[in-house]
């Protein structure tokens, strides 16, 4: 069986084509500028050289088009024709409260996602677009959803309400939902893989830091709670996003800058996190880099991330009442060690240690904590791809 999965931004197609078989990767690649000028698709087989492909691609459906070309082209091509694409796998931002799982995509489905690009107005639209796409180009297919806040649902009601009139909740469904449950989900499983113990019986704090970031308790393989909330805005400091500030910073802003509230979201989602602080960058290379340098801002900015991302193991282990093991995934937690000794600094308390020589390995599965260390510390590069893809198949192989 292979199956695509698909991860549609608002002008991106980002795929990978998976044989199920030995879950081996056989093609991949990224539309990008869809819908604007230069429409480009960089297109990886597996074992030979990237294809380039400029070709004009207005909607995510030429755009999907021209990724089915190119998987089925006859002299770089991965298979013959279009009727060995088994399934489809779309990543999905938000489901609301509507799906704690993977589902096929029936209408009700998409009718349920439409309803939800009013709180995911940024995700949920180009999300959409995509699966439309594949419906009109590959009619007959099996289109599963796989929604990062599905993961979630399982948070009990303490950890998801807000205390706010709970009649907006009832009204309109404001409460927390988290996202990156695909990412959280799969290095669980990898943990209780690596650790060789049921999911069930593991207390596992899942820290995917990325230019997005997330920590989730995951409690007997179930998420109890995450630092992400309404919007992916809330929690640790992030590349671009604020994370936890109070609230009240938004009418202060709104009095004394003259600007409105589109304004100051704008500030908050893009101008604010490690790069607000900073003034250098949102990518953490570049600001580490800075720091060794001297850098004061760039210094702070990680001193305020490592400072949040520890606020948040202490508090997810204090919810769980302990942890077995903490994870490290995504683009920093794979790769920086640097930061995963400061966010693991002076933790004996919890049992958290970690081995410095161990630590320095980047982007593979490795146990990073000291022999005898009562927490593991582990680094699992997660694969978000890979995990709807096991989805996929596993719903059409019902
Ligand atoms: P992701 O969103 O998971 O793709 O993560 C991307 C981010 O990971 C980048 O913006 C960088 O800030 C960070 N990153 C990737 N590689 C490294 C590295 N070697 N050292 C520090 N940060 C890194």
């Amino acid at each position: 069986m292979k199956i695509l999965v698909i991860n549609c931004g608002s002008s991106s197609l980002k795929y990978q084509f998976i044989d199920m078989q030995n879950e081996e990767v056989i093609a991949k690649g990224l539309a990008e500028r869809i819908g604007i000028d230069g429409s480009v698709l960089k297109h990886q087989p597996k074992d030979s050289d990237k294809i380039i492909i400029e070709r004009p691609m207005p909607t995510h459906k030429e755009a999907l088009q021209t990724v089915v070309d190119a998987l089925t082209d006859k002299d770089y091509g991965v298979i013959k024709d279009m009727g060995e694409i088994t399934a489809v796998g779309h990543r999905v931002v938000h489901a609301g409260e509507k799906f704690a799982y993977s589902v096929v995509l029936k209408e009700e489905v998409m009718n349920a996602l439409k309803e939800c690009i009013d709180i995911a107005p940024l995700h949920n639209p180009p999300n959409i677009m995509g699966i439309e796409a594949c419906r009109q180009i590959m009619p007959g297919v099996t289109m599963v959803g796989v929604f990062d806040t599905a993961f979630h649902q399982t948070m009990p009601k303490e950890a998801y309400i807000y205390a706010i009139p709970y009649e907006l909740y009832e009204k309109y469904r404001i409460r927390r939902y988290g996202f990156h449950g695909t990412s959280h989900k799969y290095v669980s499983e990898r943990a209780a893989v690596i650790l060789g113990k049921p999911l069930e019986e593991l207390k596992l704090i899942t820290c995917h830091l990325g230019n997005g970031a997330s920590i989730t308790a995951v409690k007997y393989g179930r998420s109890v709670d995450t630092s992400m909330g309404f919007t992916p805005l809330e929690g640790l400091a992030m590349g671009t996003r604020c994370g936890d500030i109070d609230p009240a910073i938004i009418k202060y802003l709104h009095d004394k800058e003259n600007i409105n509230v589109a304004q100051i979201d704008g500030i908050l989602n893009k101008k604010s996190g490690v790069l607000g602080i900073s003034g250098v960058s949102n990518d953490f290379r570049d600001i580490e880099e800075a720091s060794n340098n001297g850098n004061e801002r760039a210094k702070l900015a990680l001193d305020v991330y490592v400072y949040k991302v520890r606020k948040y193991i202490g508090a997810y282990a204090a919810v769980m009442n302990g942890v077995d093991a903490v994870v490290f995934t995504a683009g920093l937690g794979e790769n920086s060690a640097s930061m995963r000794s400061a966010i693991c600094k002076d933790m004996c308390f919890f049992g958290i240690e970690l081995d410095e020589v161990k630590n320095k390995i980047m982007g593979k599965e490795a146990d990073l904590s000291k022999d005898g260390s009562k927490v593991k510390v582990l680094l699992i590069p997660t694969n978000e791809e890979l995990m709807i893809a096991r989805d996929t198949m596993r719903l059409v192989s019902k």
